[in-house]
């Protein structure tokens, strides 16, 4: 397959297949009446993907898919970003063990079975959460491989509006070029003005992920998705947990009847909450952090202490020594690179997706734009469906939800109607001693198309897939209410909602 350049001098060969023998992406040149090949060497390539996150590693390796000679540079000296490394999996995996333990040791004598004798091993857990980070992060370098996709070990800066300059992790440097860039360099998390971060006792997500021992008490800063999620996981762990919340309420702009439900769920679980609270300042002395709060409104002043403190505010794009002002690329004020609906930044040939531009900061999120910014490059077309992307806080009971919350539909003036269903008529949940939560539905009371979907409840981020694909597909409530789900799962709840 050849595809003509502008100038119709030159066409490059876009297939990399010639009856059975596979030969490299080329640019066919035509002076007089020769073709003059040129073909790319180990340092140019049709796309380079600055980043190794779920954005950057799922895209370089579509590109790849594609035909297209695809390089991915990473700095960190393991694929997978923050989700793989120090977010979605080893959070994960803490959460998982934290509930199997807790509920080990607060749960099973009422189940029939007697344990005895129950006791944390936390470095054991915490070489658990290391195996599955390994495991994952060599599987995406074993899927470069299989794709041919070239992994640069090192930091890529921007040098020209078709080259990268990489410092190498070996300490060599190199310049590379490329036809098409994509930027996937992600975020890190939001500083909190005068509280300096040593990821021991002051810590981000990163050091939550990773303490020594559990903490005897632990303030939360921020009641979002890192905050309620590493909240329960030294909670259950033995902590005496208390979030700190500038808002007056939890979940991060979640649905506001299900953040009232999980904020009384959490606290019967026993973790504390001061909402309408906002960290003044704080001081360490005697290994103990000594933390000012305050009204959020001002006045009512109060001194908390722990010994650890998680700061989990939100986070931010990380763009530092990029070398966007060398080829004027632009940001927002928020840091975020400025982007058009086809990911295209300021310069049309360079891209960017994930964290580092605007949208949810989830790694789903990121995957499919990584997806739709190669279909772009190579075909001129691509899709993301940003009505249907769900989120889930993988807490127990869990929280998931897809589509609009019932204040955003409320506003836009729309008439809908709603229909819930709780966890506490359910059949399996009610056989599995597990029946906290709800699923609510919103839907357009003059279409019934399904605008919105919430659960909480157990296993509600398996469940919420059915609802996005609903959505997907544009199905109205009454869909789901027709369709047979099998008896007894937790899933009847969805179609009772419907
Ligand atoms: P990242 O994953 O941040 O990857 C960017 C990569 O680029 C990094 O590895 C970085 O080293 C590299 N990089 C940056 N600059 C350069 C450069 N100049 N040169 C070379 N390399 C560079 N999301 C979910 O969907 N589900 C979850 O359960 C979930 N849990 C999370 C838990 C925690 C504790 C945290 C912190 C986040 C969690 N997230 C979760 C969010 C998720 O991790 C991010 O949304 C996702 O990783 C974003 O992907 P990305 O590819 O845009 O960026
Ligand atoms: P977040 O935006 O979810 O929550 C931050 C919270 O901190 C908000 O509720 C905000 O009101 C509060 N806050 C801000 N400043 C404050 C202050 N000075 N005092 C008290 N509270 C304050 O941010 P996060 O929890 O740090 O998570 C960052 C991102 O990581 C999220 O956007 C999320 O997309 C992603 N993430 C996702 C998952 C998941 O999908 N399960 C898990 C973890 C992280």
């Amino acid at each position: 397959m050849y595809k003509f350049l502008p100038s119709r001098t030159s066409f490059f060969v876009v297939s990399n297949q010639i009856g059975n023998k596979v030969i490299r992406p080329a640019t066919f040149t035509l002076i007089g009446r020769r073709f003059y090949v040129a073909t790319p060497t180990d340092k140019e390539f049709d796309t380079i993907v600055i980043g190794g996150g779920p954005g950057g590693y799922v895209a370089a390796i579509k590109a790849a898919q594609l035909g297209l000679k695809t390089a991915c540079i990473e700095k960190r000296g393991t694929l997978g970003g923050t989700c793989l490394n120090i977010g979605c999996i080893p959070s994960k995996a803490l959460l998982n063990n934290s509930h199997i333990y807790h509920q080990t040791k607060h749960e099973l004598k009422e189940r029939g079975i007697d344990v005895s004798d129950v006791k944390l091993n936390l470095g054991a857990m915490m070489k658990a959460k290391e195996k599955a980070v390994a495991g994952l992060t060599r599987g995406v370098e074993g899927l470069f491989k299989k794709n041919k996709v070239t992994y640069v070990k090192g930091h890529g800066k921007l040098v020209g509006l078709n080259e990268i300059e990489v410092n190498g992790l070996d300490g060599n440097k190199t310049t590379l070029k490329a036809k098409n860039i994509i930027i996937a360099t992600g975020s890190e998390p939001t500083p909190f003005k005068g509280l300096e971060v040593d990821e021991k006792q002051i810590v981000t997500s990163t050091g939550a992920l990773s303490l020594e021992k559990v903490p005897e008490k632990m303030l939360v800063i921020g009641g979002g998705i890192i905050g309620l999620e590493l909240g329960s996981v030294w909670h259950r762990l033995g902590a005496d947990v208390t979030v700190v919340e500038y808002l007056g309420s939890i979940g991060a702009g979640m649905d506001g009847e299900s953040a009232k439900s999980f904020l009384r769920l959490l606290q019967k679980q026993g973790l504390k909450f001061k909402l309408n609270t906002k960290v003044v300042d704080a001081s360490k002395k005697n290994d103990i952090v000594y933390v000012n709060v305050e009204s959020a409104k001002g006045g009512d002043k109060e001194t908390l202490e722990a010994d650890v403190v998680l700061v989990s505010i939100g986070r931010r794009p990380y763009t530092e020594n990029l070398g966007l002002e060398n080829v004027g690329i632009e940001v927002d004020e928020r840091g975020r690179i400025k982007i058009d609906s086809q990911f295209h930044t300021s310069q049309p040939h360079i891209f960017c997706i994930g964290d580092v531009t605007y949208g949810a900061m989830l790694a789903h999120k990121a995957e499919e734009e990584g997806i739709a910014a190669v279909e772009y490059i190579k075909s001129g077309y691509g899709h993301v469906n940003y009505d249907a992307i769900p989120s889930v806080i993988y807490t127990h009971p869990e929280v998931a939800w897809c589509g609009k919350t019932e204040e955003v539909v409320k506003e836009s003036k729309k008439p809908y109607r709603v229909g819930t269903f709780p966890f506490a008529a359910n059949s399996r949940a009610r056989t599995n001693d597990d029946s906290e939560g709800f699923v609510k539905i919103i839907s357009d009371s003059e279409t019934d198309q399904v605008l919105g979907v919430h659960i909480i409840g157990p296993n509600a981020g398996e469940m919420i897939g059915e609802a996005v694909l609903a959505m997907e597909y544009g199905a109205s409530s009454e869909d789901i209410a027709r369709t047979c789900h099998a008896h007894p799962t937790l899933s009847e709840a969805l179609k009772e909602a419907g």
